[in-house]
């Protein structure tokens, strides 16, 4: 019998493996990745700089280990050419590949910044096991990071660097972190928390040049400000994997189009993950790919599945201003009504109907993330 193959071991794909195995003990299953196949959790990127953690200690589990563990077979760095929708194959290493179904879980790629200068080549971002320990290594006997973007990464890594000794200094064209996701009242406490524990904030400009001087880097901004660092770390988002997918004709929009089976626009082949766009949605967050590999797993063994979403609250890890935020979905019609007691910022996202449609919290408020939660949709 052909193996279900999966392209991808993050998170997507060996959630997905875990789940199928659970209902299916039998079926081949091959993982082919472009990676060394290691398992580990990708949210602990931008916290384990302060716990002095390494790339190696962040990988949990071989991909001999996860071999055993699934009953797969598991190919890392692997190059996949071309996939034939048609005839059910895949071309691996120059070689072609048999599935009975076929499931994408590439990931996405930090979008890179038109940058001038001859520095631009140093600018780094942080999107796997790879990338940590590169970072890492730029880090060592540095002191000073520009941070390009004020969302929630470029906010967790700043937390992180400034937790483990580091200056930071971040760039944004907003005017205020985490702009898109929070009322103003939350974003001036996460704000007015990482400025004490030292970030030095460039709102309302951004990096145009970066260039090498004898002692790091250069950022010009387009304010025409200048800004000297060791390191510049760029946090300015992520794009769905798309170019393989693309090649073999499926529908493509922000992600890989699937629908609520996850499955692509040729049949037998299905996506999930950072790559995937669902109900006409990119969702690059943890809790939204263990739902797709909870019902693609259960579509992969013949049972009847679709895609729900519950409510995901998304905790932000900058223990300098705790913060859960449950964002509205994009083009919710409604208000942010927010009260700031002693104990933090309390946002409630209310749609013109009257009904909760999203929430911010922040400081003791995150413990009423269940509650909230719960009163969503009702
Ligand atoms: P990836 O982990 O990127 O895996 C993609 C896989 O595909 C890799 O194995 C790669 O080698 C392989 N691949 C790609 N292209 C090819 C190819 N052509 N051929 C073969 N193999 C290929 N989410 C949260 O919910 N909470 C958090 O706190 C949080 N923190 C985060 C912190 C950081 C620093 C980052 C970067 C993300 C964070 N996220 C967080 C997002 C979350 O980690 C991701 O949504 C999730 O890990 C994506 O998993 P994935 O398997 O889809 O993609």
């Amino acid at each position: 019998m052909n193996p279900l193959i999966i392209i991808g071991t993050g998170l997507a794909g060996y959630t997905l493996a875990r789940e199928w195995r659970k209902l299916d003990t039998t079926t081949p299953l091959h993982l082919l990745t472009a990676d060394d196949g290691s398992f580990y959790s990708k949210p602990m990127l931008s916290n384990a700089l302060n716990g002095k953690k390494t790339a190696q200690q962040l990988a949990t589990k071989s991909a001999m280990q996860m071999a055993q563990e699934l009953n797969a077979e598991i190919t890392p760095h692997a190059s996949i050419s071309a996939i034939d929708a048609a005839q059910r194959s895949i071309t691996v290493n120059g070689r072609s590949m048999a599935y009975s179904s076929l499931v994408l879980a590439l990931g996405a790629d930090p979008i890179r910044l038109p940058l001038q200068g001859d520095g631009a080549d140093a600018v780094m971002s942080v999107n796997d096991l790879g990338d940590y320990a590169r970072f890492r290594a730029a880090l060592e006997g540095k002191q000073h990071v520009a941070i390009l973007g004020a969302g929630l990464i470029g906010c967790e890594f700043a937390n992180d660097l400034l937790a483990a000794g580091y200056r930071v200094d971040i760039v944004d064209p907003g005017d205020r972190p985490l702009s898109t996701l929070l009322p103003a009242e939350a974003s001036a406490q996460l704000q007015n928390a990482l400025g004490e524990l030292g970030v030095s904030w460039h709102f309302g400009t951004k990096a145009e040049k970066v260039e090498r001087t004898e002692n790091g880097l250069r950022l010009t901004l387009s304010d025409g400000s200048a800004l000297d660092a060791d390191v510049v770390l760029s946090a300015i988002g992520l794009r769905a994997r798309t170019a393989l997918a693309a090649s073999a004709a499926l529908d493509i929009k922000r992600g890989i189009v699937v629908d609520d089976q996850l499955k692509c626009s040729a049949d037998g082949v299905y996506a999930l993950g950072d790559c995937a766009e669902a109900q006409g949605k990119v969702l690059p967050f943890v809790m939204p790919l263990m739902q797709q590999a909870r019902t693609l797993a259960k579509v992969l063994s013949g049972t009847a599945a679709e895609l729900a979403y519950p409510v995901m609250p998304v905790v932000v890890k900058t223990p300098a201003c705790p913060l859960v935020v449950c964002p509205p979905a994009p083009g919710t019609s409604g208000s942010w009504q927010v009260e700031r007691t002693e104990q933090g910022v309390r946002g409630r996202f209310v749609g013109d109907a009257g009904n909760l449609c999203g929430f911010a919290l922040t400081g003791t408020h995150t413990a009423e993330k269940n509650a909230l939660a719960q009163q969503i949709g009702v």
